[in-house]
């Protein structure tokens, strides 16, 4: 069982705060900097070049990949890193529409705008009769047909949090000859995923959300097996090569994941994410899913019997949920605001969401009852009615 108060002490939050904000950018993990530190001055500034061989840089993308690849049920090597993750979108779905001469992307209106872009502008570029097709979440399963070339889903909503079901949209979209593109930027360390089990042919996500690796920090991408040696990636770069140090000007590809990396690796951010990733030596994801589980539905009930204005927004089914919780409120805005003013960290998302990130790695019992706690109070006096809470700022 997985010593939940050990995992939180490996965080180092501010004291006061109670960081519900997670899924959208997590906190630092105490080994950060100095790990950090040592990646700067040891090997930098030691071995300058040199580090590149000596401490291994080159090979962090695929040995931090398989560090998450169980975190998503995927098999060694099946996984790297690098970018940012709308650019791993743009790979994979490329990578996927090459593999078919259907022309049909299926997406649906809770994905989120950059995977939808990206979508867009392959569709342009490509300009061979290719078409996006994006409907309601609750549709996605009735459109699986056999004009259908790749599935670009997120699995879980980043406004509502609701969860597609992946191992039964896999099923269908494989016996339909579809190829699928999961999103998991809030799914990897959140929930356990099997990628192998629901057949997924391409899983992409972030690091700086549920895996804490910091702002910026690099995108991961998992290719199927059965499918990465077909792949002739779109964006070939000098680092996906066969062999990058030949400098042959003609392109050949890496072995499987590794023709999906492009240039150089972040190297000081994968410093960080590979010490935000020691949570994961003494922390399972089961356990995590359960304890995000019991902390939603304390907030969703504490909520919904202490704010009758807040509207759930998310599913009510425990199974049918990410692990974040989110309401709606007209004044969603002003009232997240007053919340954070309170030392209460969540999010607004347009047009009225409130928004709460479930990270029990580092937030318990103590935060959600503050959360509802202090909800209650802005609510009950009208706090949030304040004109400093009511002006939009460009991040919030
Ligand atoms: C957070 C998020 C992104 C962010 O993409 P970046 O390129 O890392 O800025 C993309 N897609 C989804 C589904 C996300 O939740």
């Amino acid at each position: 069982m997985t010593d939940f108060a050990a995992t939180r002490a490996l965080f180092d939050l501010p004291d006061g705060i109670a960081y519900l904000d997670g899924n959208s950018l997590g906190p630092l993990a105490r080994a950060v900097p100095d790990r950090v530190a040592r990646t700067m001055t040891r090997e930098w500034g030691g071995d300058l070049i040199g580090a590149w061989n000596s401490a291994g840089w080159m090979d962090w993308p695929e040995r931090l990949g398989d560090r998450i690849a169980p975190l998503i049920g995927a098999a060694p090597g099946t996984v790297t890193l690098g970018d940012t993750l709308s650019i791993k979108v743009h790979q994979a779905l490329a990578a996927a529409l090459s593999l078919t001469d259907r022309r049909v992307i299926l997406s649906d209106t809770g994905n989120f705008p950059t995977d939808l872009y990206m979508a867009q502008g392959l569709v342009r570029t490509l300009d061979a009769g290719h078409a996006l097709r994006v409907v309601a979440p609750e549709e996605v399963e009735s459109h699986l047909s056999d004009d259908i070339a790749v599935l670009l889903l997120t699995e879980v909503d980043y406004r509502t949090g609701r969860r597609h079901d992946m191992a039964r949209l896999g099923d269908r979209a494989r016996r339909n000859g579809i190829i699928t593109v999961w999103d998991l930027a809030h799914s990897a360390g959140a929930l356990p995923v099997d990628v192998t089990a629901c057949g997924a042919d391409f899983a992409v996500g972030c690091t700086y959300k549920y895996l804490n690796s910091g702002p910026g920090g690099p995108a991961f991408l998992h290719v199927g097996p059965q499918i990465a040696h077909r792949i002739d990636p779109a964006l070939p770069g000098w680092l996906g090569h066969a062999a990058p140090f030949d400098f042959d000007p003609q392109y050949r590809p890496a072995a499987a994941a590794k023709r999906f990396r492009i240039g150089t690796p972040p190297v000081l951010q994968m410093a960080a994410l590979d010490a935000a990733l020691d949570v994961w030596d003494i922390a399972s994801i089961h356990d995590v899913r359960a304890r995000s589980v019991d902390l939603s539905r304390r907030l969703i009930d504490g909520v919904g019997a202490a704010c009758p204005a807040l509207v759930l927004a998310s599913p009510g089914d425990d199974a049918a949920r990410g692990s974040q919780v989110s309401f709606r409120h007209p004044q969603g805005y002003a009232i997240m605001q007053a919340l954070i003013a309170d030392g209460v960290i969540g999010d607004f998302r347009a047009p009225d969401i409130l928004r709460f990130g479930i990270t029990p790695l580092y937030i318990g019992l103590a935060e959600i009852d503050r959360c509802v706690e202090t909800l209650a109070r802005i609510m009950d006096r009208g706090l949030w009615d304040d004109p400093a809470f009511r002006r939009r700022q460009a991040v919030t």
